[in-house]
């Protein structure tokens, strides 16, 4: 008989490294029992970790004596199913981020900390009450419903590109319906600011099936037991913000990713995935449809759409009868401002007061102002560790850094020459409101920005006062752009639509459009038609006119044209390395080095260069971008410069990344 083969584990451990770790099996477990998922604790330098088990193999790199002996394993049965695990293995790949930290996002952090899995799930909701009864669809609707509904079991990606008010979130209900005949479970991924409990709401209202919500409000409890629901089949319709796409499933039959062009999709730091798209491979593993839901689709969508790839499901109108908002701009070159409000739209507002309704302003900037300047001198406040500029925030009496954090007391005299003479140049959401305060004395005013909204629950409190109508003034960052169904504003204005058009981002003009429909789109609803106000230093853009005086679809092929011209996304593929340091030097000398290595002439290399803000938080920035036609290519060159990685020298004194299909670069 043959002596029985020698086997070790191949396991994900949370860790930097791009690679599995091998260990002999604990003692005395049979290796003929492990399942891939399981999870295994195991000595780790000098410490204890959790790993998870992949596979194993016959023969390791590391010589036998050298290898440890895993401590036990957790799990009788594996904690991540191999279908994650098979999504988990693509995205390590895609992303070339290290598995160990791609396993850590996926798994709920009770169970990476050892925790039992021996705790009951969510328990089901129950109903008093009846479930609202589905709408008559309009023709377009109904063409999207059956669109999505006859590619059950299938893969295919379906775009369901529609203004706000059209419909969109009636179809998805729809087709969710059908999918729950079937037994099977639905996952819902929205922007993060977009799960308000009204979206919740409205799902709950519908279906007397369990629903469970994912997003970084809930305990570390409160997410395993809503993941274990629906790995259990126990939750029918998941809910949830990006990593919930990661979420398991027994029997997954649709995927619904609302405000599909949302950047919050995509995660900033550490394991930089993008929801949207992991969510497509997940489909295309799983054989099932996928809906994309956007008023303003992404433009990397719309190339998907135009090259056949995605579905096109189109709903141009509003449903119900209600009418689109009239635009009107304000040109501000010909106009007097105070605290940044011209008359025209102070005397708009009045008129709609007076009616008895609300009104909404939308500026993306939160503090009173940006600048505190020195009248004799011209000196301004900045961050010493990141060489910007430090809003003045009234509230709180003080200068923050919005990059870094950092804050100091306000200062009273110029820094440079001692002048008293200091003032606040441009405006934030505070300067807004105090300005309000004196014009509208007799109005009750709402400030929703992430400093009047950090107390856990004021946002809702907010919320439900608005509902109510005991605020009827609203003024707000983007925060109060999304989600939300205000049924009693009939007038939006924006503060300020300028940062798009001088943003060294290429994005930056895709983004104002987004932007502004999104705000648009929260000003009228059937019974009360809506107007939006402008205030703008360029009212003669081109784009500009053609986002309001045309349709979304036009401008954002000019866009599309431009960057085909330009040779920039959706039309070429990027990947961009930052390396920050204490010394400008070693990240620089990284990058290089890393440059060195490659040798790929279909791929072009910017850099390394200084990055647009050159310092944060004490550390300089630098960055080198790839930039090629084909994505296999780039993906390979990546592959064989990661793996020579570990030769570079100065690697330890620098902090850097990788960042695939970068959604920010500037
Ligand atoms: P979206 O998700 O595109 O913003 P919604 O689905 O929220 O649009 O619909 C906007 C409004 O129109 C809601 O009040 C909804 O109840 C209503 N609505 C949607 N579809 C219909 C329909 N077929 N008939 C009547 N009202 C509808
Ligand atoms: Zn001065
Ligand atoms: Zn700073």
């Amino acid at each position: 008989m043959n002596s029985p083969k020698k086997h070790y584990l191949q396991l994900a451990v949370p860790t930097p490294l791009r690679r599995y770790f091998d260990y002999l099996p604990p003692a005395g477990f049979p290796v003929e029992n492990l399942q891939a998922g399981m999870r295994i604790r195991i000595p780790f330098q000098q410490r204890e970790l959790i790993g998870i088990f992949m596979g194993l193999t016959e023969k390791s790199d590391v010589p036998t004596h050298k290898l440890k002996q895993a401590i036990e394993c957790l799990d009788q049965k594996p904690v991540i199913s191999s279908d994650i695990l098979d999504l988990c293995r693509w995205a390590a790949d895609y992303y070339h981020s290290p598995i160990g930290e791609v396993i850590a996002t996926v798994l709920p952090a009770w169970l990476r900390q050892g925790k039992s899995t021996d705790i009951s799930s969510k328990k089901s909701i129950t109903r008093q009450d009846t479930p609202t009864t589905p709408l008559v669809l309009n023709a377009e609707q109904h063409a999207a419903l059956l669109a999505i509904e006859s590619s059950h079991h299938h893969f295919k990606v379906h775009v369901l590109d529609g203004v706000t008010g059209s419909g969109k979130t009636e179809v998805y209900l729809q087709a969710i319906a059908k999918v729950l005949e079937r037994d099977e479970q639905v996952m819902v991924l929205v922007p993060e600011i977009g799960l308000t409990p009204q979206t919740v709401q409205r799902f709950r209202e519908r279906f007397s099936v369990p629903i469970v919500c994912l997003h970084s409000g809930i305990t570390e409890k409160q997410r395993y037991q809503a993941w274990l629901a629906a790995k259990t089949g126990t939750a029918r319709i998941v809910i949830g913000t990006r990593s919930a796409v990661f979420t398991p499933f027994v029997k997954l039959g649709l995927i619904v990713i609302d405000e599909e062009h949302d950047l919050s999709f995509k995660q900033q730091d550490g394991f930089r995935y993008h929801a949207r798209d992991v969510a497509i491979m997940r489909a295309h593993f799983n054989h099932i449809p996928i809906v994309l839901g956007s008023a303003t689709p992404s433009l990397e969508t719309l190339h998907n759409i135009h090259q056949g790839r995605f579905d096109h499901l189109e709903l141009r109108e509003r449903a119900g009868g209600a009418e689109l908002p009239q635009f009107q701009i304000l040109d501000v070159r010909n106009l007097s401002l105070e605290d940044g409000l011209s008359v025209p739209l102070i005397n708009e507002m009045r008129q709609h007061l007076e009616s008895g309704n609300q009104v909404m302003l939308f500026l993306n900037r939160r503090g009173f102002a940006p600048v505190m300047m020195c009248d004799a001198c011209g000196w301004m406040a900045q961050c010493k560790r990141c060489d910007m500029r430090m809003t003045y925030h009234y509230g709180a009496a003080s200068l923050h850094c919005h990059h870094c954090d950092s804050q100091k007391n306000l200062v009273k005299r110029c820094e440079n020459c001692s002048a008293h003479d200091l003032q606040a140049i441009g405006q934030g959401t505070e300067r807004i409101e105090k300005a309000l305060s004196t014009y509208f004395s007799h109005y009750s005013i709402a400030r929703i920005d992430r400093d009047s909204t950090r107390r856990k629950g004021s946002m809702d409190d907010i919320l439900t006062r608005i509902q109510n109508g005991e605020h009827q003034i609203l003024i707000g960052t983007q925060m109060l752009a999304k989600g939300h169904h205000f049924p009693d504003v009939t007038l939006v204005a924006i503060v300020n639509a300028d940062s798009g058009f001088f943003s060294a981002d290429f994005r930056a003009l895709e983004r104002m459009g987004q932007l502004l429909l999104q705000v648009a789109g929260r000003a009228g609803r059937k019974e009360k038609p809506g107007k939006v106000m402008i205030q703008t230093r360029h009212s003669d853009h081109p784009l500009l006119l053609q986002l309001l005086h045309e349709n979304y679809r036009t401008f954002s092929h000019t866009i599309l044209a431009e960057r085909k011209q330009a040779s920039l996304p959706p039309y070429v593929f990027f990947a961009l390395f930052r390396a920050e340091a204490h010394q400008l030097e070693y990240a620089t000398d990284f990058l290089q080095q890393l440059k060195n290595q490659m040798h790929e002439k279909k791929v072009q290399i910017t850099g390394p260069l200084v990055a647009p803000m050159p310092r944060r938080a004490g550390k300089h920035r630098v960055q080198l971008l790839l930039q090629c036609k084909e994505r296999p290519v780039l993906q390979r060159l990546l592959k064989n410069v990661l793996h020579h990685l570990e030769v570079i020298p100065v690697k330890h004194r620098v902090r850097w990344s990788l960042d695939v299909d970068p959604l920010e670069i500037f």
